[in-house]
């Protein structure tokens, strides 16, 4: 694809839009950088605590309910900031054009509340980048061939915002946000966490599915299929934040880069169930139509049967109690295990040092902390643990991998 150097994909986080002064703010910076000979084109959130505003009406009245309603619903909070922003904008004497998702045409699948990106009419946006008008496009929203809303689920600006940079042919993105760079562990609770100045696509791709919140998901997938960098950085301070790149570009590969968590696991224990596969492919199955993700997986054999324990993250659990018991004929064959958290380490360089499990498990040896379930790839190795000792396995995992600041 071409590329498109000057454009430059600016997506700004609810914190950096979270007033009507920090919307000034945005607009001063990226008039600033339109002076300096970029073409901006910004991709905004909600005001920090709207979506999650929206989401706690939609639950007193339904918490079982995804559909059409829901995502109109959720996706209006981005329709304020950005038509905020291009006022902020005018008022400069800046020409800026707010747009929402189906203005722009960005089409997505129908998986309500979950949607994914299916395309992005990118004509209308290099038009008016190419005639210095300030494109400001709704972040986390999409729309249906049927013409209907949906959200690409929380935190789903990021994605929009490298999507559209990938439609655009851009080759970075910069995610402006209220932390200054991607940290090795996330320091509220791990206090001598450090700055990663740069860190790997695969390394931020475990990261995010791990639960850091640094960044959505599926936005680090899309920047490594279109190798588009990404630029974290504060909205707050000028220097730079951390580069997430591919791993050729990346100056060392530590065995282990970052210690990362995710708080709220929810740990489904069903037995017993019928043997063989049959039983998993219709759950799972069931339960990916959905959208929903299921992380670990374990099946053995107990002496009344097939014993499946598996981990989903906890604001799918209304939808993944539903399911489950439409599988199994009695509620006590199902055991719903709260209050768990699951903690990783990630790095490339694990690929070639042997031994990481072996720290790993010693750490939880020493800390006397009991492990629920475990999994690992060649990048990561992820255990879930009860809540209650999350910070000081973090702590200690942290120590042990020589992160400490
Ligand atoms: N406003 C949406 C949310 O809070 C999307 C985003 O912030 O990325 O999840
Ligand atoms: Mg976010």
């Amino acid at each position: 694809m071409k590329t498109n150097s000057s454009i430059v994909v600016k997506k700004f986080g609810g914190t950096s839009v979270g007033s009507v002064e920090r919307i000034e703010n945005v607009a001063e910076r990226v008039m600033a950088d339109q002076k300096l000979g970029q073409m901006p084109l910004i991709v905004a959130s909600a005001m920090s605590g709207e979506t999650n505003r929206l989401v706690k009406m939609a639950n007193e009245l339904d918490p079982y309910y995804r559909g059409p309603a829901y995502d109109m619903l959720l996706a209006s909070g981005e329709q304020v900031s950005i038509s905020l922003l291009a006022m902020a904008l005018e008022k400069r004497g800046v020409k800026a054009v707010p747009l929402l998702a189906h203005q722009v045409g960005i089409q997505t699948d129908t998986i309500f509340s979950k949607a994914r990106i299916v395309s992005i009419d990118n004509k209308k946006l290099l038009s008016y980048c190419s005639s210095g008008v300030i494109p400001i496009v709704a972040g986390f929203q999409g729309v249906t061939n049927g013409n209907q809303i949906t959200t690409l689920g929380r935190g789903g600006s990021d994605t929009t915002a490298v999507a559209v940079a990938a439609a655009l042919g851009a080759e970075q993105c910069e995610i402006y946000t209220d932390v200054p760079a991607v940290f090795s562990a996330d320091p509220r609770l791990v206090p001598k966490a450090r700055e990663l100045k740069s860190i790997s696509f695969e390394e931020m791709m475990e990261m995010a599915s791990l639960g850091s919140k640094v960044l959505h998901f599926r936005s680090v997938e899309i920047a490594a299929k279109y190798n588009i960098k990404i630029h974290l950085r504060s909205s707050f301070e000028k220097r730079e934040g951390t580069w997430i790149l591919p791993e050729v570009q990346m100056l060392e590969n530590p065995v282990v880069s970052s210690v990362t968590h995710d708080a709220s696991t929810v740990v489904m224990k069903l037995y017993p169930v019928p043997e063989g596969v049959g039983f998993l492919s219709d759950l799972f199955t069931e339960l990916a139509e959905k959208n929903i993700v299921v992380d670990i997986i374990t099946q053995s054999l107990g002496d009344r049967g097939q014993r499946l324990n598996f981990s989903i993250h906890e604001e799918d659990l209304p939808q993944t109690e539903i399911i489950v018991k439409k599988h199994v004929k009695d509620a006590s064959q199902l055991e719903i295990m709260r209050d768990m958290s699951k903690i990783s380490v990630i790095g490339v360089g694990m690929k070639n040092h042997p031994g990481v499990a072996a720290r790993f498990f010693q750490i939880f040896k020493a800390q006397d902390a009991k492990v629920h379930l475990v999994t690992t790839s060649d990048i990561k190795i992820s255990a879930v643990i009860d809540k209650d000792n999350l910070k000081r396995l973090a702590e200690a995992l942290h120590k042990e991998f020589d992160l400490d600041a």
